[in-house]
């Protein structure tokens, strides 16, 4: 197979989930020369293809928003001509109050919808999308990534780039360049998220509820659908996993067809609806613990959508090591302890990591010796509240 050589790009995201989405906008905003390369034909990841439509709290769960810039931008996108469901009134129309009694600020937004939307939104910020492009390799030379090799139907291309992230969620790049990585031990239940019809429109039936951290379970287990745990990191395993869940899906269909028979799936996932795969060994672990704790190189903060609460700074270093100079990770495989790594997977925390590492790849190839302060500036320039010090205390009550 001939070769094509492309050395057009200065940053190349690989993954359009919505930390890749994150990334790209956050980059070409900085007016870098940005291809995202996406191995489907839409982009959203886990939130459109893997019909994941809930867009998890902003919020803390007392009053306080704590994510901002782009994970609010990209919320408030999401529901451009609507919300599917949980439309935040008391946060976006300030209608209402924001105790802990009430909506937190997150919403179900479509899914088909928010992928033309973004999709337009990258473009039109002058990304470039690669669609049905596998990044398949990675070259690397001196503790940096010199070229990523990428399959489409053009055959294969290397792209030689100055700054790679890895968005994939699954720290594909990271392990293709050697960057030290861990897996995810506990393993994933089976999962069988679909969307079905009936005479009262579509509805999401969501099969397969994320496991309990251990500290959190007191003896509140929950059943999953099947015993097998799965890793998302084996070819075969992957398609059996894919095919159990169309079984799960074909079973409960047929359960409220019974009761119903104008009951109809209307949609399947694309890609495997898989949580937790594999992440990076970064400079620093963030863990559970480190709940409202003060992070001189914080990015931005996350809540907890498990409950109301806790807040976590997110620091600089859970997103890069130094093994591998010019390579940043975002979105749900940074560099967090096993118990935070189910806080930190979800789609505002991939948005928060992704609008920094994005940010921090127009600036630096290296990114050990990156000035923390002058990222921390654009990204407060762009709106994001990096310290929980920061935050307005008043509440809205009215
Ligand atoms: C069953 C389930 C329920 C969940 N529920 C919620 C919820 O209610 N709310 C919530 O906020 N989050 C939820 N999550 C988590 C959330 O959906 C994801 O963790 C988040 O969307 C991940 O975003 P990401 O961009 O990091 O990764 P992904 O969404 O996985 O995106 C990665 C993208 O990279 C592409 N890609 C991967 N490898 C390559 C490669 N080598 N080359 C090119 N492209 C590649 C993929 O096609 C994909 O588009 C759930 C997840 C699951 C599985």
């Amino acid at each position: 197979m001939k070769l094509l050589i492309n050395s057009e790009y200065e940053i190349a995201v690989c993954g359009g989930g919505f930390a890749g989405i994150s990334v790209a906008l956050a980059a070409a905003r900085c007016g870098k020369k940005v291809i995202l390369f996406e191995k489907q034909y839409i982009l959203g990841g886990l939130g459109t293809s893997g019909l994941i439509t809930i867009y998890l709290p902003l919020c803390d769960g007392y009053g306080h928003q704590v994510s901002f810039g782009i994970a609010e931008e990209l919320l408030k996108l999401s529901i451009t001509y609507g919300a599917e469901a949980l439309y935040p009134d008391n946060w976006l129309d300030n209608k209402g109050p924001r105790t802990e009694n009430d909506n937190r600020y997150m919403v179900e937004y479509n899914a088909q919808l928010f992928a033309i939307l973004v999709e337009k939104l990258l473009i039109d910020n002058g990304v470039d999308i690669l669609y049905g492009s596998y990044v398949v390799d990675a070259k690397t030379e001196d503790k940096k990534i010199t070229s990523l090799y990428v399959e489409n139907k053009s055959g294969r291309t290397e792209y030689r780039i100055n700054a790679v992230v890895d968005a994939t969620g699954d720290c594909d790049i990271a392990e293709f360049a050697g960057a030290p990585t861990e897996t995810f031990k506990q393993g994933n239940v089976l999962a069988a998220w679909y969307f079905y019809t009936d005479e009262n429109g579509y509805k999401m039936r969501q099969l397969g509820a994320s496991d309990i951290p251990e500290e959190e379970r007191k003896g509140n287990e929950r059943k999953p659908l099947i015993p097998r745990r799965f890793t998302g990191l084996d070819g075969k395993e992957i398609s059996e996993m894919v095919y159990l869940s169309h079984q799960t899906t074909l079973q409960d269909w047929l359960k409220r067809r019974a009761q119903n028979e104008n009951t109809v799936i209307s949609t399947l996932a694309t890609i495997p609806q898989i949580r937790m795969t594999r992440k990076l060994v970064g400079e620093y672990e963030l863990s559970h613990t480190e709940v409202h704790t003060f992070f001189e190189d914080s990015i931005g903060m996350v809540a907890n959508w498990r409950k109301r609460g806790p807040v976590y700074e997110v620091p600089f270093r859970t997103l890069y090591c130094r093994d591998i100079k010019n390579l940043i990770v975002a979105g749900r495989s940074t560099s967090v302890n096993e118990t935070l790594w189910d806080v930190m997977r979800v789609i505002p925390c991939c948005a928060v990591t992704g609008e920094a590492a994005g940010t921090a790849a127009a600036m630096t190839d290296d990114f050990s010796s990156l000035n923390v302060k002058e990222l921390q500036e654009v990204l407060q320039k762009n709106g994001v509240v990096l310290h929980e010090k920061d935050l307005q205390t008043s509440l809205c009550q009215d």
